[in-house]
């Protein structure tokens, strides 16, 4: 095991990291920028590094002064945790070039999963069923990008290659707006990611989001741990995560996530990882694949009883998975609801001093956060503060313990999104479970104050 990890991030995440290198027995280096000098993991640290002023380009992003941190402190392996740096192949790069253990996989890997035309390309060879479109890029030729379009059948989605963050997409109804849609996509995919290609693909209706966690050690054992719901979204971005999904046929999504274990060991992956699907009509089509820890890993947490961060580490120090296929058995039912730095409402963002904060508690609830009264929400990062994680022997009752926990929870001085969580606990129709990724945002749109 190492003696001494570097944590490469910020907020709860880094947080979450540092208690499991305790566990481990092993230092936590954090860095921070100057906006998050006050924070309470730095105050906990056994060292900390200060790599630059509040921008994220001039600190969490810059590679030189985080690695140069890992240098000064003696530090072995470094842990990106998610956003960031954490899927930036070249940074893992460097971070091996520089004789650091990057606790994530392989550049290779990351690379590949990185640009979704050779990630699907990956998949269809692994045997993981994906969304009908274009094979590979999309040819210059217009005659050709017609004739694909009529194949899929209309509707489609442009994607970009290069894309994330749910940017870089063009949905198209009918070929007289195809060629245009193309075009205009590709220009911005060279501007946003330094990567014109967009490939093409069948655009669904009315999917749910639903995603496998996988884990694997370099020496190929992978396991997969159930699936997580993160259909509710709003512009894209996950607001409320369970597990398991309500209503799926747990026959169909065995053999999905059967297929998720062998697409990893062939093709080597380490570390942990989601293989991101929509479903529909009882199909499952992957989109994407996420190399990197996830701010729901809690509920998969919480759901088997594996701390993904401590495994991480683990398989990152060259140990093999503590555990088989057969021993991971769902219990249960958890759920998360983020909590962001935002009006409820019109969602601006909302930083400033935390003038209160109480947190809940009880059986089955878990709060993963780097808040505390009197804490500064700076303006420059994510809206998210925390994570209210809550489990129960069924949805329902883990259903009423977020309903409890939400009705617990104090925060002053800045606006949340806890009055849409405390709302949305009591729908009649996310009560009833399975629904799709629109229904947030048709919600909100009818949504009376
Ligand atoms: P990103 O990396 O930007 O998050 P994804 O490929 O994961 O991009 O897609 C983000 C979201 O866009 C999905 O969760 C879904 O809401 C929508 N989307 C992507 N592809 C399709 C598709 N083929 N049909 C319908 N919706 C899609």
């Amino acid at each position: 095991m190492f003696k001494k990890i570097l944590i490469a991030n910020r907020g709860e995440i880094a947080l979450r990291i540092q208690r499991a290198c305790r566990e481990l027995g092993v230092k936590a280096v954090m860095v921070y920028s100057e906006a998050d000098r006050e924070a309470k993991y730095i105050k906990l640290a056994d060292e900390s590094v200060c790599i630059g002023p509040a921008p994220s380009a001039h600190s969490y992003l810059n590679m030189p002064a985080i690695i140069s941190a890992a240098e000064v402190t003696d530090a072995e392996a470094i842990h990106p945790g998610y956003g960031f740096l954490s899927e930036n192949a070249d940074f893992a790069e460097r971070v091996e070039k520089s004789g650091f253990k990057f606790i994530g996989p392989t550049p290779e890997s990351i690379r590949i999963m990185g640009d979704k035309v050779s990630a699907k390309q990956t998949m269809i060879k692994a045997g993981v069923p994906c969304v009908p479109g274009s094979e590979g890029a999309l040819p210059d030729d217009a005659v050709v990008i017609k004739r694909i379009a009529k194949q899929i059948g209309y509707p489609v989605i442009i994607k970009a290659a290069g894309g994330g963050g749910g940017r870089g997409m063009r949905v198209v109804h009918t070929e007289a707006a195809l060629l245009h849609a193309v075009q205009t996509t590709k220009a911005e995919a060279g501007a946003a990611f330094g990567n014109p290609e967009v490939y093409m693909e069948k655009f669904l209706q009315n999917p749910r989001h639903i995603e496998i966690q996988i884990l694997a050690d370099q020496y190929k054992n992978a396991v997969w741990l159930g699936e997580r719901d993160c259909s509710m979204q709003r512009r894209h971005q996950k607001v409320i995560e369970e597990a398991p999904a309500p209503g799926i046929p747990r026959k169909l999504i065995d053999k999905i996530g059967e297929r998720c274990v062998a697409a990893v060991k062939k093709i080597g992956y380490r570390g942990a990882g989601t293989f991101e699907f929509l479903y529909e009509n009882g199909e499952f089509y992957f989109i994407e694949m996420n190399t990197r820890v996830q701010v729901e890993h809690p509920v998969t947490e919480w759901i088997t009883g594996v701390d993904i961060v401590r495994t991480q580490i683990m398989v990152a120090a060259g140990e093999r998975l503590p555990f088989v296929q057969r021993d991971i058995q769902l219990k249960g039912h958890s759920i998360e609801c983020r909590i962001n730095a935002e009006d409820p409402y019109k969602f601006v963002p909302s930083p400033g001093r935390i003038t209160n904060w109480h947190t809940p508690g009880g059986p089955g609830v878990r709060v993963d956060s780097h808040i505390y009264a009197n804490y500064f929400v700076p303006p420059n990062y994510d809206s998210m503060i925390g994570k209210i994680i809550v489990h129960g022997d069924t949805r329902e009752q883990a259903l009423a313990r977020m309903s409890t926990a939400l009705a617990e929870t104090v925060v002053e001085g800045i606006n949340t999104n806890i009055p849409l969580h405390r709302e949305l606990m009591v729908d009649a129709k996310f009560m009833d479970g399975g629904t799709n990724i629109h229904y947030l945002e048709e919600w909100l749109s009818k949504r009376e104050r």
